[in-house]
């Protein structure tokens, strides 16, 4: 246990959430399907808080990041850390360089990963892809360049078995992983009971504090020359290019979801 004063900010997305698997889950916000894997989100960051909170972090803020963010529940809420939910706001308001690492949790792997849970990059219906000086990335790497242009490196990813596996390829074998289920395909998986995932994820909390020094913030080569593909609304894949030279937040969160 770490008795240094720790503040560790949490990225939240919905489709690697216990319990959820079917797009019919995480796209209509009017379904009941929605509000239970809402339900299902909101009981992951309780476990996440409380394990962050039972190691002795100080300061937690957690930021709402699902189809632009209006998913929290508040009164399931667990006491011990600031909630962030609604729009217009910045993609990781609040975060700077006094936090320490950042969480990712719900996460999912990138769009065509056969065995990622619905699996995507940013847009499922317009089908994006992006890539990174020709490396193609999902939505791990992009919340990690954010993070990595004010200098905080991510301690911990929390998804399914192939969004693990995505986080180790990117942000190297200290990045602390926690599966919450393993896909068989886009919208099929083995699910892992609630307790069993939550009890891992508290525990994860602690290892991961201690990784924060064997994890580095994430960077690429400057210029960094993007590219986007997409086949919404189209017959043939369109695609668009943009080239960044400075890796400043508001250059690179923009380039995250051209
Ligand atoms: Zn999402």
């Amino acid at each position: 246990m770490t008795k240094i004063k720790r503040k560790i900010y949490i990225s939240t997305d919905l489709e690697g959430a216990s319990g959820v698997w079917r797009f019919a889950q995480t796209r209509d916000r009017t379904s009941p399907l929605f509000i239970q894997a809402v339900e299902y989100l909101m009981g992951d960051i309780a476990a996440l808080v409380r394990g962050l909170r039972e190691a002795g972090v100080s300061k937690i803020t957690v930021i709402d990041g699902h189809s632009g963010g209006s998913n929290f529940i508040p009164h399931l809420m667990e006491p011990g850390a600031k909630y962030l939910t609604g729009q217009p706001r910045r993609t990781m308001e609040g975060l700077d360089k006094t936090y320490d690492g950042i969480i990712l949790l719900g996460y999912h792997a990138m769009k065509g990963t056969p065995d990622g849970v619905l699996n995507h990059t940013q847009s499922s219906m317009a089908e994006s892809r992006y890539w990174y000086n020709r490396r193609e990335s999902g939505e791990i790497a992009q919340t990690a360049l954010i993070a990595g242009s004010v200098g905080v490196p991510i301690i911990m990813v929390i998804g399914d078995v192939a969004t693990c596996r995505e986080a180790k390829r990117f942000l190297g074998s200290n990045v602390v992983t926690i599966a919450t289920k393993r896909g068989i395909s886009r919208e099929a998986a083995e699910l892992y009971p609630f307790q069993e995932t939550r009890t891992a994820i508290a525990k994860g909390a602690k290892k991961a504090l201690d990784a924060i020094a064997g994890c580095k913030p994430f960077k690429l080569k400057m210029p960094i020359h993007c590219k986007r593909e997409w086949i919404e609304h189209t017959e043939r894949p369109q695609e668009t290019r943009v080239v960044v030279r400075e890796a400043s937040i508001r250059d690179v969160t923009k380039i995250c979801a051209f």
